[in-house]
């Protein structure tokens, strides 16, 4: 079976892109998944993120061939793997020097280029990165790190507080009380289990 098969839909709810890179690695039921194990499945990840075009992934896959692909997956599970262990010492993060040198290093391989976009009757200037080179898919996701680091409050950057859920997240919530990646999925598993905890605990007082 390939692994676009058995791969669980890839997750985009920590309101911000960086993180959601993050989340590429995370065991969101318990079980971890590995969403970038290879070129492949990373570039259907960068598509599924809207880094890259569809069809752009095969293109640059067609040619410079899969083991570039696949190099291409580590560099970008080192750079995660990298990024996510300075985010764990919060604000601190921005003195990490080894990551500061290693988002440069991608962030030189960019080459954005200025785009007009006709739409609705208006017009748009965008900036978009190249995607020629393989090494170029990495600088989108420097970018997001690096504006992490220098646009957004580390403090606010968290992983949720469900028993078996891995997620990271930005809180953008004004009262700064966001504790789940998502309501719906853990925030609703912890009501539960609070739930049944204090109905476990009126049991065990209640007299016989
Ligand atoms: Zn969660």
């Amino acid at each position: 079976m390939s692994p676009a098969t058995v791969l669980p839909p890839p997750l985009f709810l920590a309101s911000h892109p960086a993180l959601d890179f993050l989340n590429t690695y995370a065991t969101p039921d318990g079980v971890a998944v590995e969403w970038i194990g290879d070129g492949a499945a990373f570039f259907r990840w960068l598509e599924a993120a809207g880094h890259l075009r569809a069809g752009d992934g095969e293109r640059i896959s067609r040619r410079n061939g899969t083991a570039a692909a696949d190099t291409l997956a580590g560099d970008a599970r080192t750079l995660r793997e990298q990024l996510r262990s300075a985010l764990r010492a919060g604000a601190t993060a921005r003195a990490d020097r080894a990551l500061i040198s290693a988002l440069n290093d991608w962030l030189a391989e960019g080459s954005a280029f200025a785009r007009l976009q006709a739409e609705d009757g208006l017009v748009r200037l965008t900036v978009q990165e190249r995607a020629d080179a393989p090494r170029q898919l990495l600088v989108p996701l420097a970018l997001a790190a690096a504006r992490l680091l220098t646009e957004e409050d580390l403090g606010r950057v968290r992983v949720c507080e469900g028993p078996v859920c891995s997620l990271w997240f930005l809180d953008r919530t004004k009262s700064g009380t966001r504790r789940f990646c998502s309501a719906e999925t853990c925030g609703n598993r912890a009501k539960v289990a609070a739930f049944r905890a204090r109905a476990r605990r009126r049991a065990i007082s209640a007299p016989k």
